[in-house]
């Protein structure tokens, strides 16, 4: 992350927390980059060189094993009888005889089928094919317990993946989905094989920007008679991937983590402020987003208590936290306040002149009204399925977007947007629906392998219990995912023949929306014709 050239006003004399501090004793599994040192940290060897964007990724196995996708189901019996026979037919020959039909290796044990690898098992069904009548391929129904209703299996499955390898998921069976259903599903991007000019950028040969400005663009500069600058300048910071992290849900640590950590969250009154909040958590967001060059939001309690401290940590100010402002002993880059007050807002535009002050609000907000207030950047909200009431964020953000367009005031304004967001595919339909950058939740958290103890609805209510904590595994984890998400970024920006994301915004068209080409297409017909059947 870092600020642009142009003489803003933002204070860029941040200290960034020591790698060594932020991981502690824990393994580093990002060899290639001392994580103590940001490539634009000043008096870094490479802060006035040019370096190229890139998120180092390493594999980083899980630590809580995944129930098998399969379940292999061989009868035993008919097993024995079958190598008692072939045995006699071919005389002993042992080589075939222990010939396996897989060639993942689920009957690689020295019993073979008698004890099938499930975990290999990728439900190619040659076996089953082979051998109906003694094997059997089933899914796993514990499988389907993780996640929740709306962050189905697969998508843990997906996330896992990412996070586990930084690998864009590819399945070579294809497309097997529905083409359309609710939420972001309801949103085609529209790509052409025919405009690809950018292609080579996704192998590395051209660049293509994945960076988005965030803070206020004025619409002009004003200048007195001697030529110097009289009016607002801009305020603006970058980061390198168009996505933040978002304050981590409310969340129960497992007992062992739980023993050891200092709990951090308490309001003045010295009560605890949501049920616990770990300090490894917050310590591998920040590392994460230090790394990655991008942003956290942090409750300001919490960067208190744990002494935060750098560029990529925004702290969120909420009124009960109001007089934590007072032992912040630095000036952050930017700040969040948490629900919409003209006097806390203008107190800490007062108090903080050169940070940018984004105010969170729902979704739903007249947010034109708090533009023409003086407010410039915000953090819209929905919740973690990406509604508010019963509006889906696909329609929350177009609206918001196109009033600002309408008003004439859109390039002054910078929107962050959150909730519902659990794919990498999700990222660029928001920001085409009209956010500048989206705010990660949920998928951070399985990507750290949270456990789902019910349906996770809101940060305040979210049942996620997280396993033993690495801080070197977690903030690796976190990086993979961006690195996957990033990627996957690429493939459609390369798809559009967009050299940059921020081009990207409000281009609705670059995709479909489903009810736009059901409405034409069927009329008064209806409207499921496209979608997944409802159970
Ligand atoms: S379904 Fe395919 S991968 Fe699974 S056990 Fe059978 S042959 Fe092996």
């Amino acid at each position: 992350m870092k600020f642009d050239s142009a003489p803003f006003s933002v204070d860029d004399s941040f200290q960034q927390v020591s790698g060594e501090e932020a991981l502690g004793d824990g393994r580093d599994f990002s060899p290639a980059q001392s994580p103590g040192q940001s490539p634009l940290e000043p008096g870094s060897a490479q802060s006035h060189t040019y370096h190229r964007y890139h998120i180092e990724t390493q594999t980083t196995p899980d630590i809580v094993p995944l129930p098998p996708r399969f379940r292999v189901k061989v009868k035993k019996h008919r097993l024995i009888g079958m190598v008692l026979k072939e045995l006699f037919t071919f005389k002993g020959n042992l080589p075939v005889v222990m010939s396996r039909p897989c060639v993942y290796g689920v009957f690689s044990r020295p019993v073979g089928g008698l004890a099938p690898r499930e975990e290999l098992c990728v439900g190619c069904l040659r076996c089953t094919v082979q051998y109906p009548d003694m094997v059997q391929i089933h899914p796993n129904p514990e499988r389907q317990l993780l996640g929740d209703s709306f962050v189905k299996p697969e998508y843990v499955d997906t996330i896992q993946y990412e996070a586990r390898t930084g690998r864009v998921p590819v399945r070579g069976a294809g497309y097997r989905g529905a083409f359309g259903g609710e939420g972001w599903d309801g949103l085609w991007t529209d790509m052409s094989e025919i405009v690809r000019p950018t292609r080579d950028g996704i192998h590395g040969r051209e660049f293509i920007s994945t960076a988005v400005d965030i803070g206020s663009l004025p619409a002009f500069l004003r200048f007195d008679d001697r030529g110097e600058i009289v009016g607002p300048l801009p305020t603006i910071m970058m980061t390198q991937v168009p996505f933040l992290f978002d304050v981590p849900a409310t969340a129960s640590i497992h007992p062992a983590n739980a023993a050891g950590s200092r709990l951090v969250l308490r309001t003045q009154a010295g009560c605890k402020e949501n049920a616990i909040q770990s300090e490894s958590l917050f310590q591998i967001f920040s590392e994460a987003a230090r790394q990655i060059e991008t942003l956290v939001e942090v409750p300001i309690p919490a960067v208190v208590q744990l002494s935060l401290q750098g560029s990529h940590i925004v702290p969120l100010i909420t009124p009960t936290t109001w007089n934590w402002l007072d032992r912040l002993s630095w000036s952050p880059c930017m700040i969040v306040l948490d629900g919409w007050d003209q006097e806390h807002y203008d107190a800490l535009r007062h108090r903080f002149p050169g940070s940018i002050i984004c105010v969170r609000v729902p979704m739903d907000t007249d947010i034109l009204a708090l533009v023409q207030q003086g407010v410039r950047v915000f953090h819209l909200t929905a919740n973690y399925r990406g509604y508010v009431g019963d509006q889906f964020a696909i329609d929350l953000i177009r609206q918001a977007h196109q009033r600002l367009v309408d008003a004439g005031v859109r390039e002054e304004v910078t929107l962050i947007g959150s909730g519902g967001l659990i794919l990498a595919e999700h990222v660029p339909k928001a920001i085409i629906c009209g956010l500048d950058a989206v705010a990660l939740d949920v998928a951070l958290a399985v990507a750290l392998q949270a456990n789902f103890k019910g349906e996770c609805v809101d940060r305040e209510t979210a049942p996620l219990s997280f396993p033993r904590l690495d801080r070197a595994w977690g903030v690796q984890r976190l990086k993979n995912l961006a690195a996957s998400w990033r990627d996957q970024l690429l493939e459609i920006l390369g798809a559009m023949g967009l050299r940059e994301v921020r081009r990207l915004r409000g281009e609705i068209g670059r995709c479909m929306f489903q009810k736009d080409l059901e409405r034409e297409v069927f009329g008064e017909l209806g409207s499921v014709i496209l979608s997944e059947p409802k159970p």
